[in-house]
């Protein structure tokens, strides 16, 4: 097969196509794994029973269900369902959205897909314009995203060492520069892969800068609130006619329905609604259909508060818990976990890649994430991106504490 040049680009092997590979191999393999690699949520029993209830209430009632899967909806999404979220957000912190404001995509990655290439790239003035990412490491699912690879810009974090074994990364907004050249700032938070959560400060920071240019600030809700509120430590949400945010049904348990939810201003709104027509007519109704009710009474903020946080937490505290026992006598950082399904892991002085850990792991059944893959637009070389990797903690206990055991027992044997 001849491939066009975008073709090539998007053919070979990506990070996030190794991470999906690796994911779907492990759960169809015979062999026993420990998948600490992948971004699933947790399958939450009362979660879980809201969505079959969910369902049920739908398939019962014919003439909503045949309208969610007979008929295409908009390409900005149903109505019914814009109203809703705009509803909820507004009742929840004071907004001031209308539907113009929200637009329905399939699952957020394919929001930062058209996000991304509708703003950087080559411009009609000459300009070939980037997206920054002030705080890496970031997301691996923006690496390849842009259509013109050389789109990102990325800077290295302060690194504020918050004991002996914890850390935390901050913008460092005195090396931060956003140039002219400058399409978007874009932030996950909380962050995936440090479960970092950039203070209210930094973000107020980050939106001033944005204005002063006259650029978005693309806001990766994903984690977030107020669902699915993974998130541990009290932030206030912002938003406004320059930020672009970002939020996803995945994290409730939804991965599966692909439904994605973009706030922003009408200008932006109406070029997704373009780029949803072209890339897929609409996006896809059922998710959307299958959440309006828990929007719509609140529901979903109270199962996200009182269910999916405690849970994540939890399951952090425990993990870290297990991890600082294991590691005795290693010189390891943990990221501070506030939020996300992951706990970042920075082994420093570490004698081999980060790479060469994750193959050893992956010989013993772990699935981890290497950690160089989470800095999207870095040219430049850091021994860190090698000291790092990224383990989700979203699994069942039984499993996250034999992988964890596994991780720490490879990660001492590298030092030997
Ligand atoms: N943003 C972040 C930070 C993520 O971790 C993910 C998925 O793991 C996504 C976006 C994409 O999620 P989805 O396309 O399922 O909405």
């Amino acid at each position: 097969m001849k491939r066009s040049l975008t073709g090539t680009r998007f053919t070979s092997q990506t990070g996030i196509l190794q991470l999906m590979d690796d994911l779907g191999k492990a759960l169809s393999g015979s062999r026993k794994k420990y998948m600490l690699g992948g971004g699933n949520p947790a399958i939450l029993p009362e979660i879980a029973a809201a969505w079959r209830r969910e369902m049920r209430a739908l398939l019962e009632d014919e003439s909503r269900f045949d309208r969610a899967v007979g008929q295409y909806d908009t390409p900005q999404g149903r109505p019914a369902f814009l109203k809703a979220i705009t509803g909820m957000l507004n009742r929840e912190y004071g907004w001031d959205l209308t539907e113009e404001h929200v637009a329905v995509t399939n699952g957020s990655q394919s929001a930062f897909f058209m996000l991304f290439n509708l703003l950087a790239g080559p411009g009609e003035d000459g300009i070939d314009r980037k997206i920054l990412f002030p705080l890496m490491p970031e997301y691996i699912g923006y690496r390849d995203q842009a259509i013109w690879s050389q789109d990102f810009r990325a800077f290295l974090p302060r690194i504020e060492r918050i004991d002996e074994h914890r850390h935390k990364y901050h913008v460092d907004f005195d090396a931060l520069e956003v140039d002219d050249d400058v399409a978007a700032i874009c932030v996950s938070r909380p962050t995936n892969p440090t479960g970092n959560v950039l203070t209210d400060g930094e973000v107020a920071r980050l939106s001033a800068l944005a204005k002063e240019k006259g650029i978005p600030l693309i806001i990766d809700n994903a984690y977030g609130t107020p669902f699915p509120n993974i998130i541990f430590t009290e932030v206030r949400p912002v938003w406004d006619e320059q930020i672009i945010l970002c939020m996803s049904l995945s994290k409730l348990g939804l991965p599966g329905a692909r439904t994605g939810i973009v706030i922003a201003n009408p200008d932006v709104i109406g070029a997704v609604s373009a780029f949803n027509a072209i890339s897929s007519l609409a996006p896809g109704g059922v998710g959307a259909a299958l959440a309006l009710e828990l929007i719509r009474s609140g529901e979903i903020i109270r199962l996200s508060r009182e269910v999916i946080k405690p849970y994540y937490q939890q399951k952090a505290e425990q993990a870290v818990t297990q991890l600082r026992g294991e590691l005795e006598g290693v010189d390891f950082y943990i990221h501070k976990p506030e939020g996300a399904l992951f706990l970042w892991l920075w082994f420093r002085g570490l004698p081999i890649t980060c790479q060469e850990l994750y193959d050893r792991l992956k010989q013993r059944g772990v699935l981890v994430v290497p950690g160089h893959y989470f800095f999207p637009g870095l040219t430049e070389a850091w021994r860190h991106k090698q000291e790092c990797i990224r383990v989700t903690y979203s699994q069942e206990e039984a499993v996250v504490e034999a992988g964890l055991r596994i991780i720490a027992e490879e990660v001492k044997r590298a030092y030997l």
